[in-house]
């Protein structure tokens, strides 16, 4: 037996067992691979009656299967003779549970599907929600899919203007909010602003002796006790380097061109000029990266020997 005769047989039997007399819809809802058109249909066959639609932008597909079984309920209840009983089959569980739960719903979909549930009722015509599983030679439901399917291309059925949930509401924003992070942090200038292809922390350095971890650290952010900073806090200050060079003392001054520390920045020149890196702060503090992580701890442990041997350490 294929699979689909596995659904269709017993789909069978169970819409055969249904009174003659209850009216049948097939209901869908579908969402285009951008995200960005949410649309939902209904198939009657008893009628040979089809009908699609295009929800508000950013609905969820929840919505676009709620909003399907409402308006295949609405069309029931429009009717000049109501049906004893009204058949929706859907393939989507979560939007059957929501509507039949008794819990307070915000999805205005949910509210307007349970309201039209109990107008039908009082119209002496009962409903019943029936799931069927989706993409298994179910007809009815593959030309409700394909229906809903087709309007997520070409829009031309009738527009639903639905609210928006707040749950649609934040999941908009929440989309927006890391697409637009995302284009700013790629346009970015920022030395300390990267784009990176794995996520968590580079290790290198967090160094295992605090003082040198938060040496590094002050370096990198900028924030220290050099001259440089302390001029930014207090404009009196004098923001020059403190052994006399013309020059501002930063954490750039202090680890490239200072002469005072020349002589211990001879085996960092070295391991740098071996491996055709211009020395240069941004590249000591590991913001290169072009230079793979093994070398990052090579340069991280040779600039704390730097640092600590020059006894700058002290005094950043
Ligand atoms: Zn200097």
């Amino acid at each position: 037996m294929v699979p689909s005769q596995q659904t269709t047989s017993p789909f069978n039997t169970l819409d055969s067992s249904a009174p003659a007399t209850s009216i049948r819809a097939y209901t869908d809802g579908s969402k285009s691979s951008s995200q960005e058109t949410t649309t939902c249909a209904i198939f009657i066959p008893a009628l040979n009656k089809e009908h699609v639609w295009t929800l508000t932008k950013g609905s969820s597909i929840f919505t676009a299967e709620v909003t399907a079984i409402y308006q295949a309920l609405k069309l029931f209840y429009d009717m000049d003779d109501c049906p004893p009983e009204a058949i929706i089959y859907s393939d989507s569980s979560s939007a059957i549970t929501a509507i039949s739960s008794n819990s307070l719903s915000e999805n205005e979909a949910i509210t307007a599907t349970r309201e039209i549930i109990s107008s039908l009722k009082s119209s002496g015509t009962r409903t019943r929600l029936t799931w069927i599983p989706s993409h298994t030679g179910i007809e009815g439901n593959e030309r409700a899919d394909r229906l809903a399917a087709t309007e997520c291309n070409t829009q031309d059925g009738e527009e639903v203007h639905n609210s928006l949930s707040p749950k649609e509401m934040v999941s908009i924003i929440r989309a927006n909010w890391a697409t637009n992070l995302l284009r700013n942090q790629k346009t970015c200038k920022k030395s300390c602003i990267q784009m990176r292809s794995r996520q968590g922390t580079i290790k290198w350095h967090q160094h295992p002796n605090r003082q040198v971890a938060i040496c590094l650290h002050r370096l990198r952010s900028g924030h220290n006790r050099l001259n440089a900073f302390s001029h930014r806090i207090d404009p009196e200050a004098d923001p020059s380097c403190r052994v006399g060079c013309a020059a501002i003392e930063n954490a750039r001054h202090i680890l490239e061109s200072c002469s005072r520390n020349e002589e211990f920045r001879l085996k960092i020149r070295q391991f740098f000029s071996d491996r055709n890196l211009e020395l240069n702060a941004s590249t000591m503090f590991g913001f290169n990266p072009a230079i793979d992580v093994d070398t990052h701890f090579k340069i991280r442990n040779l600039t704390t020997q730097f640092l600590t041997q020059s006894a700058l350490i002290n005094i950043i």
